[in-house]
């Protein structure tokens, strides 16, 4: 009420009438523009086709992926993203239904699971701070004793692993994490792609080297060769955006799928994720993102990067060219974009 009462004032007569400026707006845009607050919002389809159109003729994308050797296939022009609303409104631009490796995003979903697992117990094995070096670091695991800084770093997410695994052979854990992603994608096409953790297996020395170092430590219980084929596999899960946007309702709507009455997860756990993606979820380019996009993220270094407007919206983007901390490029403009126009930021107006 506050919302539309600012938007809002009295004529001589006593009757609400829009404030002049609203009014212009309205006329100019009598069918793509909605109240909220202080603030006439574009239309959705509008503000998403625009960022995808306008963006996607930029040069500079950033870098593909190289060191795993099938991403360095991926061509860097691709461009999509998909938003999907409350109300269950999907909008999608460019790329939005090309499949692409969703890696690190995964670790969003075995924590979800893990957590499901063995609740609170997980932080015996894992922090929850931001780490401040890039993913693949091993400097702080000697200093804190081979426990992980937080989930979302590769140690973090190979820990993840190793406690998903506990009393489970690798192929069952796999299968608990693909069915899981269908589940909440509400789509069984989802896939992982065998080609990729073929890849990642063959050259991940630097993966090895960490979980080697857990494992020493005992903060890995499972054997090494074990936590790392799921870790591979599961980074591995190609998903579109339109998927992927789908895959992250449960963290946007409270632990729910709006519209289907089921819940996920609950809203406590849902809100402590999205905490979590919000400081971790860009590794060293964290705070960056929280300063210009204001919502929790979760990226991969396939170029994907799934945000949660809390309330409002479930959004992936997907453009393969990188920054040097591993985060898509467009990925980040489009979303620095989209929760500016929409005034999604959760640090407010
Ligand atoms: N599978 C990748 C790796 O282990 C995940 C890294 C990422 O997406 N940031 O290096």
């Amino acid at each position: 009420m506050a919302g539309l009462r600012a938007c809002t004032r009295r004529d001589g007569r006593g009757k609400k009438q829009l404030r002049p400026s609203l009014r212009r707006i309205w006329a100019q845009h009598p069918v793509k523009a909605k109240k909220c607050g202080d603030h006439v919002l574009p239309k959705l389809e509008t503000v998403v086709k625009d960022i995808v159109e306008r963006l996607g003729a930029r040069e500079d994308r950033g870098t593909v992926a190289s060191y795993i050797p099938e991403l360095a296939k991926v061509s860097p022009a691709h461009f999509g993203m998909a938003v999907v609303t409350a109300d269950g409104e999907m909008v999608v631009a460019g790329d939005a239904d090309v499949p692409f490796s969703i890696q690190s995003v995964s670790k969003v979903f075995t924590l979800t699971l893990a957590l499901g697992k063995v609740g609170d117990q997980l932080w015996n094995k894992v922090g929850r701070e931001p780490s401040g070096n890039p993913f693949n670091s091993i400097v702080q695991l000697e200093n804190e004793k081979g426990k992980p800084r937080n989930p979302f770093i590769n140690a973090g997410a190979i820990a993840v692993t190793d406690v998903l695994l506990a009393g489970h052979q690798p192929r069952e854990v796999l299968g608990e994490i693909l069915r899981f992603c269908r589940f909440v994608a509400e789509d069984d096409s989802v896939i992982i792609d065998e080609h990729v953790a073929r890849s990642e297996k063959t050259t991940g020395f630097l993966n090895t080297a960490l979980a080697n170092y857990m494992k020493a430590f005992k903060v890995l219980e499972n054997p090494v060769e074990h936590a790392l084929g799921v870790y591979f596999h599961h980074c591995a899960i190609s998903m579109t955006c339109r998927q992927l946007a789908m895959a992250g309702r449960y963290l946007a709507f409270s632990g729910k799928l709006p519209g289907r009455g089921v819940s996920v997860i609950s809203a406590e756990r849902a809100r402590r994720i999205n905490a979590l993606m919000l400081t971790c979820g860009h590794y060293d380019g964290s705070g960056d993102f929280a300063f210009r996009v204001g919502l929790p993220g979760k990226s991969g270094v396939g170029g994907g990067i799934l945000v949660v407007a809390p309330g409002k919206a479930s959004i992936a983007v997907w453009s393969p060219g990188l920054n040097p901390h591993g985060n898509s490029v467009l990925g980040s403009l489009a979303l620095e974009h989209l929760a500016k126009s929409m005034h999604w930021s959760v640090f407010g107006d």
